[in-house]
């Protein structure tokens, strides 16, 4: 029996057990703990932003973002469509409207030239989504936002360590957030954060984290809110990994350069784009997309990978593909060509911090395998 490859295994090996020790030690384990307020500081310092708010997740991080920015009934949010679910959830949660549009062909991010084309009269905002390892094109995004008087929201839970004209994703709009699943750059297990520049803004996400409890009469609520407190614990591992996001940027950047070297030249496979103009690639994970030449689609590439031992996911699935969205009456005769073939075409090789340069070879040789 061969060792099977996971897609993703993280890298515990810094700080990571002392400070979780020092939690333990302590009997600081809730999202009261220091840690909580340490790793808020240093992760927005670390984007440019003033403010970082901690909370359980990335996709709650989105929901207070949307929340906290008051988009709600009658308000169009326009997204990209080749995203995770938790951005369009967001909106649809606030009572608000998604509107999609498609990615472009080479660095799979929305296709910003199609923004503008999606604007109406309830249009309040854009959500910025960087996916895979490239950044979406922030200024012309960030033109039409000041043009049309739009909020922004970045959704950067790819893109730790990443830049866009050389600065930091997490630094654009008026709110950007991030996730701290295990398989982004810097994990908490599970986590995310909130950072901008406007205290207020700032104020309104702790307030709607913790469930909208009031200083004064704290049972007395004005608005709800969500128990999407971090903990403690979870803000030690943050810290710890924090510490060495430039060395995992680095490592990231490494690997994603050898695949395209193990992987240069293979018919049928079209490899992510070392750079663009305004970023380089940063190989969140290394997606490839089948070409016309390859007689079969990802599903079967991905199953035939599992049998050699070797762990892939598919792309995202189009917000306007989605059974729960189509039942709910949204994307009615919505068609976006890119997406919808990237979804069914592309598929990411094992990606982790701890994956070996042997193990990397051996994946290269597989997918050559069941492509030749
Ligand atoms: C991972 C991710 C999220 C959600 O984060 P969770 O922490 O898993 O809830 C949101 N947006 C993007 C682009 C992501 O990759």
């Amino acid at each position: 029996m061969i060792d099977f490859i996971p897609v993703n295994e993280p890298l515990l090996d810094g700080n990571e057990k002392k400070y979780l020790l020092d939690c333990i030690e302590t009997g600081w384990i809730s999202s009261e703990g220091p840690f909580v307020k340490q790793f808020e500081e240093l992760f927005a310092a670390k984007v440019g932003r003033r403010w970082g708010v901690a909370v359980a997740n990335g996709s709650g991080a989105l929901d207070i973002a949307v929340q906290a920015l008051g988009l709600g009934q009658g308000d169009e949010v326009i997204i990209p469509t080749f995203t995770i679910i938790s951005c369009a959830a967001s909106v649809v949660r606030a009572g608000g409207t998604p509107v999609v549009v498609d990615s472009d062909p080479i660095t799979w991010n929305m296709d910003v030239r199609q923004i503008e084309t999606r604007i109406t009269p309830r249009t309040k905002a854009i959500m910025a989504v960087h996916v895979y390892g490239l950044t979406v094109d922030m200024d012309p995004l960030l033109e039409l936002a000041r043009k049309y008087g739009l909020r922004v929201i970045e959704d950067a839970a790819q893109m730790h360590g990443q830049t866009y004209k050389g600065r930091p994703c997490g630094n654009f709009g008026d709110i950007s957030t991030f996730s701290f699943y295990p398989n982004k750059h810097v994990t908490t297990g599970e986590g995310g954060m909130i950072v901008t520049d406007d205290v207020a803004l700032a104020e309104r996400c702790r307030s709607l984290r913790n469930l909208c409890f009031q200083p004064a009469k704290r049972f007395v609520h004005e608005e709800l809110g969500w128990n999407y407190r971090m903990t403690n614990l979870q803000a030690a591992l943050g810290l710890a990994q924090l510490e060495r996001l430039d060395s995992f940027v680095t490592l990231k950047r490494s690997m994603g350069e050898k695949y395209n070297r193990l992987l240069s030249g293979v018919t049928g496979l079209l490899l992510p784009l070392p750079s663009t103009v305004y970023a380089d690639n940063i190989y969140w994970v290394y997606g490839v997309v089948l070409s016309h030449e390859i007689g079969f689609e990802a599903e079967e590439a991905m199953k035939r990978l599992a049998a050699k031992g070797i762990g892939t996911r598919p792309f995202f699935w189009p917000m306007h593909e989605q059974p729960v969205f189509k039942k709910m009456g949204l994307f009615t005769h919505v068609s976006c060509p890119v997406a919808e073939r990237i979804a069914r075409r592309g598929f990411y090789l094992p990606s982790g911090l701890a994956l070996t340069d042997l193990q990397m070879e051996r994946v290269a040789d597989m997918l050559k395998e069941i492509l030749a």
